[in-house]
């Protein structure tokens, strides 16, 4: 009786992605006592699945398989998780053939299988194959089979055996013991960071680049057109330490969410910069399927504001809980989806609307109130999160003449690396009596705000820090609050 039982059952595990995570999906597939041959599906609770059924049906009567002579129940559990996407068609599809005996059950019990699968037989790609992967690899399988364009990039998983496979009938020749073809290798890597040694002169720039850096902390540059902001930020992603192993999985995996997938792991810290007519969805993730937003492609990386007053208030303002968190929430059907959003925010910003106050050679025609608005823009509170404020100004006639190049961005890393390593543990206020009396004052004078007071203290620390110092001096706090008074004329 027990043996006939198990005969009619089948199980496939397979996964579906929720949010950047993947979910275990377990398929148990069964026979039941009605000759309807109708496939009853039950703990789905996606609509694009009822569809699945009648595709797979067609796909496999015109590929000569058989159906099974009675009804059939097949049952996804985890029941209460929202499953999206048709990547549930080809194990759907094996376990019904593993029910007539076409498919062999004990070659489904160590596979992950995932693909979506078309009238003709075809395996149709799916999204987040490495994200998929990393949770077969996880859950201890040894196997994944997929469709063969999701190969290359779930083929970035070691340890893992993938099957990329192109039609169903080849699905069913490797299950049966065919050797599946390999997938083609993944020889790409991703783009090598831009280098300093392109950008002239901008010392005070290079300076906060190089301080931000070493501490982590969120740059503000305030200058007119073309004086090379954005070729600064840019540069920064070079002087970040490459990802670990495990951080450039994580990071590639979001990249492949969010596009047609992945052809290399992403080994540098991401550099995005959305334009200021983003819409929100764009910037935080949303859409259906769910999506990655430039927020978390940014995710270990760098998120650049290019002219950050001409984002919409409101834009600017979602970011400050991620900002705060490392992560976005988004409201799905009731459910929250995260997605992990740990990045270093760089901002650059004309000092005026017509883009020239303070410039030596030409003269700003802004008023004072246009002024005034321009700044409300962005709001104090985001503002404040910048720790480092810095003008990047025109450069001098004369250093626009000279061949000669720039510091390169190799030199600034040897000095990042002899730093004073950090100290997580340090007081919240510096011991040394002169620097206190300093941020008293400074405090006063500035109208330094608490959150303001520790971020001074924090940049003071990553400024003595780069000079190979374990305590904070009064340079060291004096150059942290030149930085957060940041431009000439941000505080009138
Ligand atoms: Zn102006």
């Amino acid at each position: 009786m027990k043996n006939s039982q198990a005969h009619k059952d089948a199980r496939v595990h397979t996964y579906c992605l929720h949010g950047s995570r993947a979910q275990e999906v377990e398929l148990e597939l069964q026979l039941t006592g009605g000759l309807m041959q109708r496939i009853i599906m039950s703990g789905l609770a996606g609509g694009a699945l009822r569809e699945s059924r009648e595709r797979i049906r067609g796909c496999l009567e015109r590929a000569g398989l058989q159906l099974p002579k009675r009804s059939l129940l097949a049952n996804f559990a985890p029941a209460d998780i929202p499953k999206q996407g048709n990547g549930f068609d080809l194990p759907l599809a094996l376990g019904i053939l593993a029910l007539t005996e076409q498919v062999n059950r004990a070659a489904l019990s160590d596979r992950a299988i995932v693909g979506e699968v078309a009238l003709d037989g075809r395996l149709r790609p799916i999204r987040g194959a490495l994200t998929l992967a990393l949770a077969a690899r996880q859950a201890g399988r040894t196997r994944f089979m997929l469709p063969w364009e999701n190969g290359p990039e779930a083929s970035l998983v070691d340890g893992l055996k993938i099957e990329a496979v192109r039609t169903i009938q080849q699905a069913l020749d490797v299950l049966s013991g065919t050797p599946a073809p390999e997938p083609p290798a993944t020889s790409q890597s991703d783009a090598t960071p831009l280098d300093l040694a392109d950008v002239r002169g901008q010392a005070s720039g290079r300076r906060a680049l190089e301080i931000a850096a070493l501490g982590g902390h969120n740059l503000l540059m305030s200058g007119p057109p073309g004086t090379g902001k954005t070729m600064l930020a840019q540069r920064l992603p070079g002087l970040l330490n490459p990802l670990t192993e495990e951080n450039a999985l994580e990071v590639s995996a979001l990249h492949g969410l969010a596009s047609g997938g992945v052809s290399c792991i992403v080994r540098h810290p991401p550099f995005r910069a959305p334009h200021h007519t983003i819409s929100r969805g764009g910037l935080t993730g949303g859409g259906n399927p769910i999506t990655p937003g430039e927020l978390s492609l940014a995710h270990r990386g760098v998120l650049f504001l290019d002219e950050m007053p001409e984002f919409p208030r409101m834009l600017l303002e979602t970011l400050r809980q991620p900002l705060e968190e490392g992560k976005i929430r988004l409201a799905r059907a009731g459910r929250a989806v995260e997605f992990p959003a740990r990045v270093q925010l760089v901002g650059a910003m004309n000092p005026c609307p017509c883009g020239y106050r303070g410039h030596p050679r030409r003269g700003c025609r802004c008023s004072p109130s246009s002024l005034a608005q321009y700044r409300r823009r962005i709001s104090g509170p985001l503002l404040d999160r910048f720790d480092l404020a810095v003008d990047v100004p025109p450069p001098e006639a004369d250093s626009l003449l000279t061949s000669k190049k720039g510091e390169s961005t190799a030199a600034a890393r040897l000095r990042l690396s002899a730093a004073a390593p950090a100290q997580p543990n340090a007081p919240a206020v510096p011991k040394n009596r002169r620097v206190r009396r300093r941020l008293e004052q400074a405090i006063a004078t500035f109208a330094l705000s608490p959150r303001g007071m520790h971020r001074t203290i924090a940049v003071a620390r990553t400024i003595a820090r780069l000079r190979g110092a374990e305590e904070t001096d009064i340079s060291d706090l004096d150059e942290a609050l030149s930085f957060r008074n940041g431009f000439s004329g941000a505080s009138e």
